[in-house]
């Protein structure tokens, strides 16, 4: 396949090759198989996903898409130890979020007769469910962060684009601000209807497919590409042309971009927020002080 860059490994040979057209599908078939031996695992999250990002990590080393993008030594610890932290925090926003609305929720799932989650369904069928419900809770969030100055701002989404090199680590940069959105459409789907065992399924599904999208890898994004996200179009929501990075805001699920006609299947040049990358304390303060160099920023 053409692209631009002219430094863009395609995949050549049968290893990059079979990881081209397999990784996706077996990483998500063996995620939620394993999860769905033991649906109560409280610690599922941290093996299925600890488990992939190693394999992404070391994938990402030996056949990079990018070359130029593979982060190596005390760079790759220094995001590993912040992704680690941060994932730890934003299970307390979850928490925080159960707190404060599962009683308000509930009140409102009986006054109106939201009672029906079709808990009788097969598991993996609800689990599916809440992934797309969710997702399309979030493509109205993210769209609402790309297109208002003040949601960009307020919400720190500046921060995760603001890396001019990606891989599957980049799924968790984020600024801690945005857990409280990341985290809301899960919790108003789970909290709204009342899902059960489904939603930590689909917390799962969810973070995996955020790691695979963000992935510095060769991966196919025909057929699977209909419904899931893959890191051809995540990618090109993370370039640093603001036409582009306004495409395809779903995530995970790419769907809600294909009905709402922000689809975009187009090669990416350069990612980030601008020219530069800004220093990790810039970062942090992108939701008060914005780089001046900072080009897809919302007007
Ligand atoms: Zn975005």
């Amino acid at each position: 396949m053409d692209h631009p860059d002219p430094t863009y490994n395609a995949s050549t040979g049968v290893p990059a090759t079979i990881v081209r057209y397999t990784l996706q599908p077996i990483a998500l078939i063996g995620i939620l198989g394993y999860w769905m031996t033991d649906t109560g695992n409280p610690l599922a999250f941290f093996i299925t996903i600890g488990s992939l990002q190693v394999v992404l990590g070391v994938l990402e080393h030996v056949m990079p898409a990018r070359p130029g993008w593979v982060i190596r030594g005390w760079e790759q610890l220094r995001n590993i130890l912040i992704v680690m932290v941060l994932t730890i925090a934003i299970g307390y926003v979850a928490e925080f979020y159960d707190t404060l609305l599962r009683e308000p929720l509930a009140l409102v799932r009986a006054s109106l007769d939201l009672d029906i989650w079709p808990h009788h369904w097969p598991l993996l069928a609800q689990v599916f469910t809440v992934f797309f419900a969710s997702e399309f809770i979030w493509y109205w969030f993210h769209r609402a962060e790309h297109r208002w100055h003040p949601v960009w701002r307020l919400s720190g989404h500046g921060t995760h684009h603001a890396f001019k090199r990606l891989g599957a680590l980049n799924f968790g940069l984020n600024h801690p601000l945005e857990f409280f959105l990341l985290v809301l459409p899960a919790a108003l789907i789970e909290l709204t209807f009342g899902v059960g065992a489904a939603a930590a399924g689909a917390a799962i599904l969810g973070t995996a497919q955020a790691s695979i999208v963000h992935a510095n890898l060769d991966l196919n994004p025909k057929g699977i590409g209909w419904l899931l996200t893959t890191n051809r179009y995540h990618i090109h929501h993370h370039s640093v042309v603001m036409a582009e990075s306004n495409t395809n805001y779903g995530c995970s699920a790419i769907v809600w971009d294909r009905l709402f006609g922000t689809f975009s299947d187009a090669p990416t040049l350069e990612a980030g927020t601008g020219p530069t990358e800004p220093t990790l304390w810039q970062k942090f303060l992108m939701p008060i002080r914005e780089p001046a160099d900072t080009a897809i920023a919302p007007r």
